[in-house]
């Protein structure tokens, strides 16, 4: 048996270098009954510029705020941060009439009633014009009015829906430096510039440009794109998603909000011609960017297209182009280093799941934290999770592209037509177009369960044009009377969330403490907890425990009381999204 690891070297001080050196201050010890605390140490260079980019999350992120002890005001205050309650996609597929869709892609799961997902009633017997989201979750209603998922401003974390945020990714990054160096983390800002070895390839020290040698044990890259250890020193291969993906390129800038008091409590993804284009609104501002396949469209093409899509809001805006490498190490572990954030992998921001891969990187580094020896088996199931992890929000965003109808451009038909499907995700399309998918269809599901594939589907109106046969699970009974009840249910309910909720502006510099919490009305004190019948919502739940977590209550919306009649299931939200 090895000794205890007494320190973790980590390189870079984007959001992943701070965020992985948060988590382990939170909840590594090393080994248990060490007597020291594990010495972290983050290496930053004072002369090479973070991405700056990656500002929208998922709902995973309550749960990294609550690990790393920041409160949700100060969080909010200082990373400008605001609320988001799913992603909409514009323009990515057409109906049946040529006209353009949008969807939403939620963070609520849809409930089942009698064991039977709602989307095979709402399948087999329509919901009065009602897109499958708005049958059961307020999320439209909130978008439209840009209200947040709080009845008051009072509760940290707390909601009666499942949320996520957007946030400044430079502030972020300044808020956890400033937080880790006063927990004690060791911050060195120099160029690494060159690593030293021993006969078996483990780093033993790294060559800091002023200070010269820098014993190492653990050492964590997060020196994004370029993997400065993991691929240049150790030489591990970069497994290319381009196969797969088209979009390798990016530009960015950020605008103003066209109305500060109407704040969209949503990540918006608006096809275009060669890609996508995000809009991410803060509270003070709106981050916004273009991603693309540069097969498909230059650099000056993309740029006039992106500007021409933000018209005047765009000002003199000038876009700044970043080159993205997809896809991930073979393996993120190799010999005493783990690779975290882009030096492990990126794949495009389509889902925001990039920061949530580095807190769940962490976690699982602790449940599998090795001694001196660096035991194969840890390695080898860390990077089984990791690879597992990439795989999954790979497929899930093939899966968009593939499900796509556009045929106006070049690129969306070869999106569709030509790049390759994961073998996987090949065969489950196959299914869907007999049966909706089924929580079994899905063999690892870590992040995106099967209701976020169902809200897909249906969001993109696969099954009205022409992607399957018309009746999809013919085996169930389903009773159309009770599903008419619910729905009824669920509409009422939905519109008293929609009507109480506070506008997310307001929300916002009520949490910000920029103004005083309004005096509520008597009906909204009265149910200020929560709208009548719904419970609030404490947070996602991993399908297991994970390290710095306490599972909080089952307690996710549900009906008011009258419809109990018709026992919907109460679901767990045993994923993220
Ligand atoms: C277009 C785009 C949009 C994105 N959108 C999202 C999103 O919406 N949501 C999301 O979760 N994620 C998103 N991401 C991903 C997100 O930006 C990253 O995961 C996150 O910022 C982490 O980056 P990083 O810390 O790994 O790398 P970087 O920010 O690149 O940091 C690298 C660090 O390494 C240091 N470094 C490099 N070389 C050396 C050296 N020799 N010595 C010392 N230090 C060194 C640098 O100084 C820097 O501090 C997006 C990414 C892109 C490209």
């Amino acid at each position: 048996m090895g000794q205890p690891i007494e320190s973790v070297t980590i390189v870079g001080g984007g959001t992943a270098g701070w965020l992985a050196a948060a988590l382990l201050q939170s909840i590594a010890a090393g080994r248990p009954g060490r007597t020291k605390p594990l010495q972290i140490t983050v290496i930053e260079s004072p002369n090479i510029p973070t991405i700056g980019v990656g500002e929208a999350t998922v709902p995973g992120m309550v749960r990294t705020l609550r690990t790393i002890g920041l409160s949700e005001r100060e969080f909010m205050k200082r990373c400008n941060a605001s609320f988001k309650l799913g992603v909409v996609f514009d323009n990515w597929n057409e109906d049946p009439d040529g006209n353009p869709i949008s969807y939403i892609n939620p963070f609520n799961r849809a409930p089942s009633l009698h064991g039977v997902d709602l989307c095979h009633f709402y399948q087999r017997f329509g919901a009065n014009g009602l897109s499958f989201v708005q049958c059961y979750a307020p999320t439209h209603g909130l978008l439209d009015a840009c209200k947040g998922p709080r009845v008051t401003s009072e509760k940290e974390f707390e909601s009666f829906m499942a949320f996520a945020y957007h946030l400044d990714a430079a502030r972020f990054a300044e808020l956890l430096t400033e937080k880790c160096v006063a927990a004690g983390v060791r911050h060195i800002r120099q160029n690494v510039k060159g690593v030293e070895q021993d006969e078996n390839g483990y780093i033993t020290a790294l060559a800091l440009e002023e200070s010269g040698r820098h014993p190492v044990e653990l050492v964590i890259d997060c020196t994004g794109f370029r993997g400065l250890i993991i691929n240049q020193v150790l030489g591990e291969p970069f497994i290319d998603y381009s196969r797969y993906l088209a979009n390798d390129r990016a530009m960015a800038v950020q605008i103003a909000h066209p109305d500060p008091e109407r704040i969209e409590p949503c990540t918006r993804s608006t096809a275009l011609g060669a890609g996508w284009c995000w809009r991410v609104p803060l509270f003070n501002r709106v981050g916004t960017g273009y991603v693309y396949s540069s097969a498909h469209r230059s650099d000056d093409a993309a740029r006039d297209e992106f500007l021409a899509h933000l018209g005047p809001q765009a000002g003199d805006a000038e876009p700044r182009v970043i080159p993205m490498r997809i896809g991930r190490n073979r393996n993120a572990w190799v010999k005493n280093c783990v690779a975290l954030g882009l030096a492990g992998g990126f794949i495009e921001p389509l889902e925001s799941t990039a920061i949530h891969m580095i807190d769940m990187g962490v976690r699982w580094l602790v449940t599998y934290f090795p001694d001196s020896d660096y035991a194969d088996p840890l390695r080898d199931r860390y990077n089984r999770l990791i690879d597992n992890l990439y795989d999954e929000v790979r497929d899930f965003i093939c899966l968009h592209y593939r499900l796509g109808n556009r045929t106006d451009t070049q690129y969306w038909i070869d999106a569709r037509e030509e790049l390759d499907l994961p073998d996987r995700l090949a065969e489950n399309i196959e299914l869907w177009r007999h049966n909706m998918p089924a929580h079994y269809d899905l063999e690892f599901s870590s992040l995106f369960s099967v209701s976020t594939y169902n809200a897909v589907l249906l969001g993109k109106q696969v099954y009205r044009t022409g992607f399957a046969r018309a009746e999809l699970g013919g085996g169930l009974a389903l009773n159309e009377a009770e599903w008419r009840q619910i729905l009824a249910e669920f509409q009422k309910r939905n519109a008293a969330m929609t009507e109480r909720a506070m506008n997310h502006h307001r929300l916002l510099a009520e949490l910000r403490g920029d103004v005083e919490p309004a005096a509520r009305p008597a009906s909204a004190q009265a149910t200020r907890k929560r709208p009548p019948g719904v419970a609030p919502y404490a947070g996602p739940q991993p399908t297991v425990a994970m390290p710095g977590f306490a599972p909080p209550r089952l307690d996710l919306p549900q009906v008011a009381p009258a419809a109990k009649a018709a026992k919907h299931d109460k679901t767990e939200d045993a994923s993220l999204l």
